[in-house]
């Protein structure tokens, strides 16, 4: 997936993740925008120019990541680096795991290749859907968080389909 694919698909799961859990702290806030900020990290392999998706996009690389975001940010609390390292490479190999080219997310504890192939990496139609998704659900947070807008809308769509409905 293309960089603003996995930005978006980063912001949906972690604000996804704080609305459900209601997580409100400045910490949970952090940890999902440095989160987002590390997803695009795994594909430093193609810089690198070492072989595409084998070091850096597997749960390894993940714990390794985090072990590295937690020495950076420990001033924050270790385990705000650590949970963002390790979720920025596995929500990435989520991501790449739609797409064509197979790879071994779990590697080393399972080296199986595999790949859904529902798109190719740089389908603009997915990483787009993925971008506005994203950034929907990280406004939805803080609307339902810190105003009443949310309330507001679900009124709205209420009144919406019961106009529909008794109609
Ligand atoms: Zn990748």
């Amino acid at each position: 997936m293309r960089a603003k694919g996995h930005a978006g698909m980063a912001l949906l799961i972690t604000f996804a993740i704080l609305s459900l859990l209601r997580l409100t702290s400045m910490e949970s806030i952090i940890t999902a925008l440095l989160t987002v900020a590390a997803v695009t990290i795994p594909d430093i392999d193609i810089k690198l120019e070492i072989k595409h998706r084998k070091y850096t996009h597997n749960i390894l690389a993940a714990l390794i990541l985090g072990l590295i975001l937690a020495l950076i940010y420990h001033p924050l609390g270790w385990y705000i680096g650590f949970t963002a390292g390790f979720l920025a490479v596995m929500i990435h190999a989520l991501g790449d795991l739609f797409t064509i080219m197979p790879f071994a997310p779990l590697w080393p504890f399972y080296r199986k290749e595999i790949s859904l192939k529902w798109f190719r990496y740089d389908n603009p139609i997915a990483n787009n859907a993925f971008l506005t998704l994203g950034v929907a659900m990280f406004f939805t947070y803080f609307l339902f968080i810190y105003t009443d807008t949310g309330y507001m809308l679900i009124d709205v769509v209420r009144e919406i389909i019961r106009i529909l409905t008794t109609s």
